[in-house]
């Protein structure tokens, strides 16, 4: 799984530091299920320098730069992509696509 490799990689630059936790930002259009992601993530760290650790996410919700009003806006739906204050319809995305390992927290 690419978030592991992501992290040990993170934790191969500090000297191979053990990790307690990952910290991912997970946005709504990455097309991955949060419930999915954390009950992969233990098995695939079984066995790395990762094992133990927590995966902690933070959910992204999409962003969008709105033709309209010429603001960024957050979308209430992933499925409606239209401006919430004036309905104009939205292609523009800005933030939501993460899928990004944010920080680590070592064990000292
Ligand atoms: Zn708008």
């Amino acid at each position: 799984m690419s978030i592991v490799e992501m992290a040990e990689e993170e934790s191969d630059q500090r000297g191979g530091a053990r990790v307690n936790a990952v910290y991912l930002k997970l946005g709504a259009l990455s097309g991955v299920v949060r419930a999915a992601l954390l009950s992969s993530y233990e098995l695939a760290c079984e066995g790395t320098g990762l094992e133990g650790s927590r995966l902690v996410i933070e959910e992204v919700p999409v962003v969008v730069n709105c033709p309209n009003c010429l603001a960024p806006r957050t979308l209430d739906s992933v499925q409606w992509f239209v401006c919430p204050e004036c309905k104009t319809p939205v292609s523009d995305v800005i933030q939501g696509r993460e899928l990004q390992v944010v920080a680590l927290e070592i064990q000292e």
